[in-house]
């Protein structure tokens, strides 16, 4: 039997303002608890099939016009972002969206708009965020809009956090950001992979780093994708490292 799967996509098509097609029919799935890429160069399409999946593609005159996405086991096309919020799936936007004039634990708190499960359960999640970035604590009073990039993608990933999702669908962490601070929000991936079972689709342009931390990847061309396989697998592929690895 194969594994269970938390996310299908199933022959996506979208197009933008009625006119411009920009998936041309994508397939990709998800296994429970697993970390998958999703690759591509600039412009290839991976912020459009998050925002396919997640319901963010209306504000910007998108639609899903052919195939299917299934959360859960349940298609998921009709529901609004927030609704995919509670059911536990959530975007981490590229370019650290923060609320720049807020602090640091504001913006924490904003992610906990879904939960009606009151204030202690909430104060013990931004609890467990700080545990996974404690340079968070320290800088909790701070104004996030003064904090570091790095930093700001660690609010961005922990306010996703704090609406306690079992999917995180996170777009581009990687950049701007030194290799040092890449590494160290992948180690955090990896860890809320596998203590809380997060399952997670990356969406990389860093192929190297993007294959290191996930199992399979896809890489999407054109609106297309043109290869999946086993991150090993794609490390040693001779077009992979030539296109994307810069090891030709
Ligand atoms: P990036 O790394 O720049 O985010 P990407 O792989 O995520 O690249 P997308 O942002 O999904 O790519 O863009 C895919 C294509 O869709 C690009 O050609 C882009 O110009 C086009 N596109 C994106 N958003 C819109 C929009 N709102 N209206 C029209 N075309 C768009």
């Amino acid at each position: 039997a194969s594994p269970e799967k938390i996310l299908s996509v199933d022959n996506i098509e979208v197009i933008y303002d009625h006119v411009i097609l920009v998936l041309k029919g994508v397939s990709l799935s998800v296994p429970l608890g697993g970390i998958t890429a999703l690759l591509g160069a600039n412009g290839a399409g991976k912020t459009t099939t998050l925002k396919a999946i997640s319901n963010l593609l209306k504000a910007e005159r998108g639609e899903v016009t052919k195939g299917k996405v299934i959360f859960k086991g349940e298609e998921v096309q009709g529901l609004s972002p927030n609704d995919l919020v509670r059911r536990g799936c959530i975007q981490v936007m590229e370019g650290r969206h923060c609320f720049g004039h807020l602090t640091v634990e504001e913006n924490l708190l904003t992610g906990a708009f879904t939960r009606r499960d009151g204030n202690a359960a909430i104060k013990d999640d931004i609890e467990m965020v700080y545990d996974y970035f404690p340079r968070l604590r320290e800088r909790r009073g701070s104004q996030a809009g003064y904090t570091s990039g790095g930093e700001q993608q660690m609010v961005a990933i922990g306010r996703a956090l704090m609406s306690r999702p079992t999917m995180i669908l996170l777009d581009e962490p990687s950049m701007g950001l030194a290799p040092q601070l890449v590494e160290e929000i992948f180690e955090i991936v990896k860890k809320l992979n596998e203590e809380q079972g997060v399952s997670f689709l990356l969406a990389e342009q860093n192929t190297n780093v993007a294959l290191r931390y996930a199992k399979y990847g896809y890489i999407l061309e054109s609106g297309r994708i043109v290869l999946d396989g086993d991150a090993a697998a794609l490390r040693n592929n001779e077009d992979v490292k030539e296109f994307y690895l810069g090891l030709g």
